[in-house]
C-alpha cells in the first residue's frame, strides 16, 4: 500500500518537539529525522506544507510571566519560529528537498513573504513549503496559524506531531497509569472537557472550517508516512463522529 490517503497537508510541529531531549533550543538530530519523514511522504507524492512553533526558544506567556508587555512577547516568539523554519529548511535542502519559508512578517532577507497563491503553486511544485512567524499577530499560536493556513490552503488534514505521546489522552499518562487513549475525538469534546490538544480558538477554526486533525507520535520514526497511508494510529479529531 503506497498511495496516499491525502493529497496536501499542514504539519504542525511543536517548538518542543525540536529541542527533543535536551529540552530548549534546536538538537540537529531531531530536526534531521523529521526532515528524513518529511522526504518520505514528499517522495510519495504528498504536498507537504509545515507550521513551526517556537516554544523550545521563546513564549509569549513565559516572556510576560516575566514583565514583558504580551504582545511584544509574542512578537519575540514569533521571531523564534523563523529560527525554527530555518534550521527545518536547512535540514531539507541538505537531502535534496526543495523547500521554500514563508513568514507571516516581512523579512525578504531572509524568506519570503507569507502569499498565499504563492504558497500554494510552490506545493503543486513539490516543494515544501515551511510557514514562519506564526500568523504575524500576537495572541494566537502556531496552532490557531496551522489551523488558518490549513484552511486557506485548502489542505486534507493537520497532522499534529507530538513528541513522545501517541494521542491525546483522558489524563497525561506520565502522571496518571489509569489514563486512556482516545481513538477519535470531535472538535466539540476537546472544547467542552477542555482537552490540551490545541487552544479552543484554533479547535473552533478547525471545527468550522471541516478540517480533520490527527495527533500522532512523530519520535517513532515513519509514523508520519503511515499516518498519510491511512493507518490509523494516535487520534483523529473530526468535526462529528
Ligand atoms: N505566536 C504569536 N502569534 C502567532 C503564533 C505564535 O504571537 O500567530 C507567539 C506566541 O508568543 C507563542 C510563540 O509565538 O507562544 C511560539 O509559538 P507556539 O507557542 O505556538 O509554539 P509551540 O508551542 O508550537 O512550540
Amino acid at each position: 500500500m503506497s498511495t496516499p490517503k491525502y493529497k496536501r497537508v499542514v504539519l504542525k510541529l511543536s517548538g518542543e518537539a525540536l529541542a527533543g531531549d535536551i529540552g530548549y533550543g534546536i538538537d540537529s538530530n531531531v530536526i534531521t529525522s523529521f526532515a528524513k519523514q518529511i522526504k518520505e511522504i514528499v517522495e510519495l507524492g504528498v504536498e507537504v506544507a509545515v507550521v513551526v512553533g517556537g516554544g523550545n526558544i521563546w513564549r509569549g506567556i513565559s516572556g510576560s510571566d516575566r514583565g514583558i508587555d504580551r504582545a511584544t512577547a509574542d512578537y519575540m516568539g514569533m521571531l523564534a519560529t523563523v529560527m525554527n523554519s530555518l534550521a527545518l529548511q536547512d535540514a531539507l535542502e541538505h537531502m535534496n528537498v526543495p523547500t521554500r519559508v514563508q513568514t507571516s512578517i516581512e523579512m525578504r532577507q531572509v524568506a519570503e513573504p507569507y502569499i498565499r497563491r504563492k504558497a500554494i503553486r510552490h506545493l503543486e511544485k513539490g516543494r515544501v513549503v515551511i510557514f514562519a512567524a506564526g500568523n504575524g499577530n500576537p495572541f494566537f499560536s502556531t496552532d490557531t496559524t496551522a489551523a488558518l493556513r490549513a484552511a486557506e490552503i485548502e489542505a486534507d488534514v493537520i497532522l499534529m506531531a507530538k513528541n513522545n505521546v501517541d494521542g491525546v489522552y483522558t489524563a497525561d499518562p506520565s502522571k496518571d497509569e489509569n489514563a486512556t487513549k482516545y481513538e477519535t475525538l470531535t472538535y466539540l469534546e476537546i472544547l467542552n472537557k477542555g482537552l490540551r490538544v490545541m487552544d479552543s480558538t484554533a479547535s473552533s477554526l478547525c471545527m468550522d472550517n471541516h478540517i480533520p486533525l490527527i495527533v500522532f507520535n512523530i519520535s517513532e520514526k515513519g509514523n508520519i508516512r503511515r499516518v498519510v497511508l491511512g493507518e490509523h494510529i494516535g487520534t483523529v479529531v473530526r468535526g462529528s463522529n
